[in-house]
């Protein structure tokens, strides 16, 4: 099919849910992309934060081959190796004592929820402890649940009712959250850095703060990590570098390393009210996806590689710094997470780097997020800001 062909074709036959620019790839090969008309792009957007080893990397692609040509799928009815294998690897490194898989992020978080809700529902005498508390700026998924801890309204408004019991505080303020925070709360929900919401890291004291009102209240500490988590901050998981664990945390964008995934991470006190029956999924943990997942893991899990995600972040955000303070307000983020405020809303900003080939997103209307895949290099670095700089340069104030 021919670009033009493909554009059409699109404009009549999807749900209009995405406003797509003109551009239709082909092929990717490490940081870059390809456009169908040959054109190359650095790609800074790593499919939203998924692509953590790049685009077609080789040890990546020969496992995902070889397990597809042996065993793809038998159902969560049957028992695989590499469901295990990967299970023990996210225990072994984490909080965590056990998973339970799913196939995306929003599908993470609703099982993280249902869990909160069956571990008050058992300990309860009066069957109120439902509530779940979470934070202006959140984004947590799309599904009814998710969507109900999900702070934009204009994603939630058209779709209520959603699930009840849900209140917002505001984010990086405790005292808010303390109000909000009480006896009938069974989970409170925080992004350790939150990511769509325009790139936030929350405050040591405040994650402190949320574990300590958790603890007195008995509520559950779910950490969203499908974002910030598996090494993008730097860190294996993003509340490494506050100290903090949770009761529960989610993975999901970058864990098979572009294939979808979800995991729920729960200590054994959660998982042990869970029984057979209470939750599934027909696709999850698969042999295929968790074989994928292996190879991510066992890459970005080595103290050398996430020391160069944490040196790389260093040198983007310094060279962000230099970039005209009359046009960026504030340059923020953890590792390879990085957002940048304009003074103007980015879309313009987002299509002329494109043009320029380089791939940014934004998070939010004045926030640019930079989340390249973990594997950029410090050259590629400098190229994409040379392009942003002669970009924003080139922006009315
Ligand atoms: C993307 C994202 C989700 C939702 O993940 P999907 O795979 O799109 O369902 C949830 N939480 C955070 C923090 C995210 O960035």
């Amino acid at each position: 099919m021919k670009a033009e062909e493909i554009i059409a074709g699109e404009a009549n036959t999807i749900v209009p849910t995405y406003s797509r620019p003109e551009v239709v790839f082909s092929h990717g090969q490490g940081a870059y992309l390809y456009g169908l008309d040959g054109k190359r792009y650095l790609d800074f957007a790593a499919g939203i934060a998924v692509m953590a080893l790049g685009h077609s990397d080789e040890e990546w692609v020969r496992a995902v081959c070889q397990q597809a040509g042996r065993l793809t799928h038998v159902s969560n009815l049957y028992h695989t190796a590499p469901h295990v294998q990967l299970a023990q690897r996210l225990v072994e490194n984490s909080f965590a004592d056990r998973v339970f898989f799913s196939n995306s992020g929003a599908e993470a978080n609703e099982a993280a929820l249902k869990f909160a809700r069956k571990y008050a529902y058992k300990g309860q005498e009066n069957g109120n402890k439902n509530q779940i508390v979470a934070f202006s700026a959140s984004f947590h998924g799309r599904t009814m649940g998710a969507l109900a801890v999900t702070y934009k309204a204009k994603y939630r408004e058209p779709f209520g009712p959603l699930v009840p019991g849900v209140s917002f505080a505001a984010f990086n303020d405790l005292a808010s959250a303390a109000e909000a925070i009480g006896q009938k709360t069974c989970a409170v929900i925080v992004e350790p850095v939150q990511g769509e919401g325009g790139v936030h890291a929350a405050e040591p004291s405040f994650l402190a703060g949320l574990r300590s009102l958790c603890d007195e209240h008995e509520a559950l500490l779910i950490f969203d990590e499908v974002q910030c988590g598996l090494g993008r901050s730097g860190h294996l998981w993003a509340h490494q570098a506050y100290g903090i664990s949770p009761d529960i945390m989610t993975l999901a964008k970058p864990l098979a390393g572009g294939l979808p995934i979800g995991a729920t991470l729960v200590t054994e006190a959660v998982a042990q009210v869970m029984g057979v029956g209470d939750h599934g999924s027909t696709f999850a943990a698969g042999p295929l996806v968790c074989t994928a997942a292996q190879v991510v893991f066992d890459r970005v899990n080595q103290p050398e590689f996430l020391a160069s995600v944490r040196q790389k972040g260093e040198l983007l955000k310094k060279g962000l710094l230099a970039l005209d303070p009359e046009k960026v307000m504030a340059v923020r983020g953890i590792g390879l997470l990085v957002g940048l405020q304009f003074t103007f809303p980015v879309v313009p900003l987002v299509a002329a780097a494109r043009e320029q080939g380089l791939l940014v997103i934004s998070a939010g209307e004045d926030v640019l997020r930079l989340c390249p895949p973990l594997i950029v290099t410090a050259e590629q670095i400098e190229e994409a800001l040379a392009i942003l700089g002669q970009c924003v340069e080139e922006m009315a104030a």
